[in-house]
């Protein structure tokens, strides 16, 4: 009998590499999401596989899976500021009743548990890089503590599940991370930039364009996720590139690598924003042994693909 996995919010761009990567992996794949952020088209090339089955339900509900169950990756949140800002409530429920119930669901199967966490609870970090030590800087009454508070929250609560119940459980603090499958309307820095690009539209800046950001290719974060459930290590961890850039810079890149005869066009700066954001990726490279494999310009690449083949008029 495989392994079987249930993967929260699968539908997602994440969770839908995940999915891909447990099937290829051998597991029995259940994903589940509400497709409030999600999409069907992330995950329909699994729909012949018999090792998949497609759940829509919402996660902040009673959560009952029939049979056995290996491990839970709880996955489901909106991620993109656009994306919780747009649903503050719904972001705060699934990270805090959603997460519970995903945790309730861990202790009676007795499977191990992994948290999809965030640099989001650095806040707008005051330590640079930044650690796991590091408590953060948020402020619980802006508009993005919805999201940053409630993965706080959800830390808490995994941990609490963890010292209490004994549960093997993980938490991933996941940075920027891009690639395929990203939805291109997200409102995130990359799928705007690329958009814009390929449309020759001006490229939108947040502010001055200075505030840094690191990204990472999709392929070496689902890495990342599945060496880290395969330890025994419930505290954070940071799983993100380093290799840090401006939004500025970023923006002139996918120019550069799509031609784009676009220009650089400068709007306010979203309430909160952090100013820099640079995984301190230490102990992932030693626990995991783990460190990014795939350069930016590889990863723009393979993403600019998946977008040209998407990418409709506006
Ligand atoms: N940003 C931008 N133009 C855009 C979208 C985002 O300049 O069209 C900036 C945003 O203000 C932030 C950075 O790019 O400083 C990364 O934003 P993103 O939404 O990708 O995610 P975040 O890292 O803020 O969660």
């Amino acid at each position: 009998m495989p392994d079987r996995v249930l993967i929260t919010g699968g539908a997602g761009f994440i969770g839908s590499h995940l999915c891909a990567r447990f099937l290829n992996e051998g597991y029995e794949v259940i994903c589940m999401d509400n497709l409030s952020t999600g999409s069907l088209e992330n995950v329909a090339r699994f729909f012949n596989e018999d090792r998949f089955t497609f759940t829509r339900y919402d996660v902040t509900q009673y959560l009952h899976v029939d049979g056995r169950l290996d491990l839970i990756l709880h996955f489901a949140s909106p991620a993109s500021p656009a994306d919780y800002l747009e649903m503050p409530i719904q972001t705060l429920k699934v990270g805090s009743l959603g997460t519970h119930k995903a945790l309730g669901l861990a202790k009676s199967k007795q499977a191990r548990f992994l948290l999809a966490s965030t640099s989001e609870v650095y806040g707008d970090p005051l330590q640079h890089p930044q650690k796991e030590t590091y408590f953060g800087n948020v402020d619980p009454v802006g508009l993005r503590g919805v999201y940053d508070e409630a993965k706080r929250f959800a830390e808490a609560l995994v941990m609490a599940y963890h010292r209490n119940h004994g549960i093997r459980t993980h938490i991933a603090r996941i940075f920027n991370t891009y690639g395929p499958f990203m939805r291109m309307d997200d409102g995130r820095a990359l799928p705007n930039f690329i958009t814009q690009a390929l449309r020759n539209e001006p490229l939108t800046l947040y502010g001055d364009g200075s505030q840094t950001r690191s990204f990472c290719y999709i392929d070496d974060i689902v890495e990342g996720i599945y060496r880290l459930c395969q330890t025994d290590y419930a505290g954070p961890v940071n799983l993100g590139n380093p290799d840090e850039m401006t939004i500025t810079d970023l923006a002139r890149e996918v120019i550069a690598r799509t031609g784009s005869a676009s220009e650089l066009a400068f709007k306010e700066l979203p309430e909160g924003d952090p100013m820099v954001r640079q995984p301190d990726i230490t102990l992932a490279r030693s626990l995991l042994h783990w460190t990014p494999q795939v350069d930016r310009q590889t990863g723009l690449d393979l993403t600019l693909d998946y977008f040209r083949q998407h990418i409709q008029s506006p």
